[in-house]
C-alpha cells in the first residue's frame, strides 16, 4: 500500500472515532435522567430589592440589587409558570407577590386563587386586587380554617411550607417552603386543591328567599 493511502486511511480512521466519540457524549447526555427540582428555602428572607427580576438595572432604591434571596428564588419559581398557577392560602396580602401573579395573568396564565374569606377582606388583603384585575378568587366557606399554604405552577412542581403570602412572612418570621417536582408529593396537592376549587365553587351556594 502506498504512503499516500496509509495516510487517508488513518484519518479516516481518526474522524470515525472522534465521530463516534461526539456520538457517545451526545447519547449520555440525552439518556441521563433531567434532575428533578427539589429546593428548601427558609425565611426571614435576607432584605433585597427584587426590581430587578422585572426591569434590570432600572431601581436605584438603597437596598441591596441583584442579590439572591429566598425570597427572589420564590418569585422567580413562581415567575417562571407558562400555563397555570393555583394558589391556595390562608392570607395574601404580600405586594411582590401579588405583583408577581398579576404579571403573569397579563401573560395569558391561568391562575386561580384560593384563600379564606376572613383574611381576604382585611385591610392589605390583595385580594380584592387580585379580583379587580379580573382574577379567579374562591373564598373558603367552610366552618374550619382553610389553613394551607401552597401553590402548584403549571401542575409541573408544588410550592408548600409555613409561608403565608405576608411581608410579615417572608421577612419577620421563621417559616420554611419546600419547592419539588416529585410526583407523588404533587399529585395529592393538585387533587386537594381541585377539591377545595369544586367545594367553594359560588354557584353552589343557596339562599332561602323569604
Ligand atoms: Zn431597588
Amino acid at each position: 500500500m502506498s504512503v499516500t493511502w496509509t495516510m487517508k486511511a488513518v484519518g479516516l480512521s481518526v474522524v470515525t472515532l472522534s465521530l463516534s466519540v461526539e456520538l457517545l457524549f451526545w447519547l449520555c447526555r440525552r439518556l441521563r435522567p433531567r434532575r428533578i427540582l427539589n429546593e428548601v428555602l427558609f425565611f426571614p428572607s435576607d432584605l433585597a430589592c427584587v426590581e430587578h427580576i422585572y426591569n434590570p438595572n432600572t431601581c436605584f432604591c438603597p437596598l441591596p440589587h441583584g442579590v439572591e434571596t429566598s425570597f427572589s428564588r420564590l418569585l422567580s419559581h413562581i415567575l417562571s409558570a407558562s400555563s397555570s398557577l393555583d394558589v391556595c392560602v390562608f392570607a395574601f396580602s404580600n405586594m411582590d407577590l401579588s405583583r408577581a401573579v398579576l404579571a403573569l395573568h397579563s401573560k395569558g396564565v391561568i391562575i386561580r386563587v384560593l384563600t379564606d374569606k376572613d383574611y381576604a377582606a382585611i385591610t392589605g388583603s390583595q385580594i380584592g386586587v387580585l379580583r379587580k384585575a379580573g382574577i379567579c378568587v374562591r373564598c373558603d366557606t367552610g366552618s374550619v380554617y382553610m389553613h394551607h399554604k401552597f401553590a402548584v405552577v403549571d401542575n409541573r412542581f408544588l410550592i408548600t411550607g409555613s409561608l403565608n403570602w405576608t411581608l410579615t412572612a417572608v421577612q419577620c418570621n421563621q417559616e420554611n417552603i419546600i419547592i419539588t417536582e416529585e410526583p407523588h408529593l404533587l399529585q395529592p396537592f393538585i387533587e386537594e386543591f381541585h377539591k377545595l376549587w369544586v367545594k367553594n365553587d359560588p354557584a353552589k351556594y343557596y339562599h332561602s328567599i323569604d
